[in-house]
């Protein structure tokens, strides 16, 4: 036990003197939570203390911790064969390769690099180069949406539209421009019934404004997940974008990193809009459940096949040491192996209705605007008035956040997308909770929230 306690002063002192955290803000009296262990959705800090980790990770830890199936595969593949670049080739990127055309419905191929961001910047790669090919040298343009996360290099970043992540970076790459999304609860246009509609619409008018020879592709993630669980109305919004992007020859980016391999309650968001097919779709975090690190950037069969063309001049001149890596991807076959065989997609779709429902009733709560969900991904829009929708302040969900920590649940918020507009609070559990992990959290959560009304 002493010896234990002074480990963790060991540990406590470095942290302090050497480690750069990520996002968090400054604060020399604020121990660092060490994490020891992790056992499904629970993990235990040094001290013994046990959490229910509400949000994976950064959504990523979808199938909780402890898949030993998973880190025997990786032990088993590093034995083999440790490392391989993808100049060459080896048989754990075969698979996978094949294995996420499948899942895409066929007919695409990918390219590996290391995460989220990485797999976009890759995406903005290609797309500029396959319209320099094709006749488009003009076309350099992307367009994202506002609120919207896409990652944290340069390109990624300024894809990404959110105030608050970019005014000390600024500026950005030129040339990627921003709409709104459809957000119906804070309707842009001032007209939730047809706000799909609308922002589908101001997405074509800025095409045709920016001139359409001029645009190149445009991304999304089906539901903004990190922005504030944000979503439209109803699929047609996505099937209006297709066209739209379709109309003006422009790639449609689909950005999976959060919602890809079940999070939504289907195998990817995209797939709740019936019939609609991305040109890329990029993936990250849930493809290996988080146990390691890696991207994918995966592209119709029909613009890779631009890339074959001028004796193989039109070659992609991209390259990543580790995207790809051999455990990596052998990894991410037996991660979705499990949530195949464990019918891990159809779990998410079932169970969200009752979680869904349970949160719902929370919408009685004086400060809780809106309850959103899109399968195991949940945002409570925490206002201070209900009527004039102004938001609940930085310290109120610090507080609600600290509640629930203090009774050993994690949960986040979304980013401070611009000042006062981090108050939603999220919630997006592992995939394979147990119904008494869900239980545990509604019950936290609404205790949480009753001692602060
Ligand atoms: N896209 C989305 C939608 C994300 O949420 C994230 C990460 N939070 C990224 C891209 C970037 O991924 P990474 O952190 O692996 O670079």
């Amino acid at each position: 036990m002493v010896q234990q306690k002074i480990e963790e002063n060991r540990l406590t002192q470095q942290d302090h003197d050497h480690l750069w955290h990520a996002m968090h803000k400054y604060n020399p009296d604020a121990p660092p939570m060490i994490a020891a262990h992790g056992e499904g959705s629970w993990f235990t800090d040094m001290e013994g203390n046990k959490y229910m980790d509400g949000v994976s990770g950064l959504w990523c830890l979808n199938l909780g911790h402890g898949q030993t199936e998973i880190t025997e595969t990786a032990k088993n593949q590093m034995d083999r064969l440790a490392y391989f670049p993808l100049t060459f080739s080896h048989q754990p990127a075969i698979e996978l390769s094949a294995k996420l055309s499948e899942l895409l419905g066929g007919g695409y191929r990918t390219f590996f690099s290391n995460g989220g961001s990485d797999a976009n910047e890759t995406a903005f790669k290609i797309t500029r180069q396959y319209h320099k090919q094709t006749g488009n040298p003009d076309k350099y343009k992307f367009i994202s949406r506002y609120r919207a996360y896409h990652g944290t290099t340069m390109g990624a970043m300024s894809a990404t539209a959110q105030a608050q992540r970019r005014v000390k970076y600024d500026p950005g790459v030129p040339g990627f421009l921003h709409v709104p999304p459809p957000y119906a609860y804070r309707s842009t246009f001032n007209n939730p019934e047809q706000d799909d509609e609308m922002a589908a619409s101001l997405l074509e008018q800025v095409i045709i404004w920016e001139g359409a020879e001029t645009v190149a592709g445009f991304i999304m993630e089906p539901y903004i997940s990190g922005g504030g669980v944000i979503k439209p109305q109803s699929d047609r919004y996505l099937k209006r974008v297709r066209e739209i992007c379709d109309k003006y020859n422009v790639l449609l980016i689909i950005d999976e990193v959060v919602s890809g391999f079940g999070r939504t309650g289907q195998m990817f968001g995209y797939m709740h809009a019936k019939g609609v097919q991305p040109d890329i779709i990029t993936t990250a975090k849930g493809l290996t459940s988080g146990y390691l690190p890696l991207g994918a950037t995966s592209i119709k069969n029909e613009i890779y096949e631009t890339f074959k063309e001028n004796d193989g001049n039109n070659h992609f001149r991209h390259v990543s040491t580790y995207g790809g890596h051999p455990a990596a991807c052998a990894v991410a076959l037996k991660n979705i192996e499990i949530i195949e065989r464990e019918n891990i997609v159809e779990r998410v779709a079932s169970l969200d209705e009752k979680i869904l429902s349970q949160l719902k009733e929370l919408e009685s709560h004086p400060y809780v605007g809106e309850v959103r969900d899109i399968g195991f991904l949940y945002g409570l829009e925490l206002v201070a008035d209900k009527t004039t929708k102004e938001p609940v302040s930085d310290a109120y969900i610090g507080s609600i956040l600290g509640a629930c920590k203090k009774k050993g649940l994690i949960l986040g918020k979304n980013g401070d997308t611009v000042p006062q507009l981090g108050n939603v609070l999220i919630i997006a559990p592992p995939l394979t909770s147990t119904e008494e992990d869900l239980q545990f959290l509604v019950q936290t959560l609404t205790e949480a929230l009753n001692a602060a009304r």
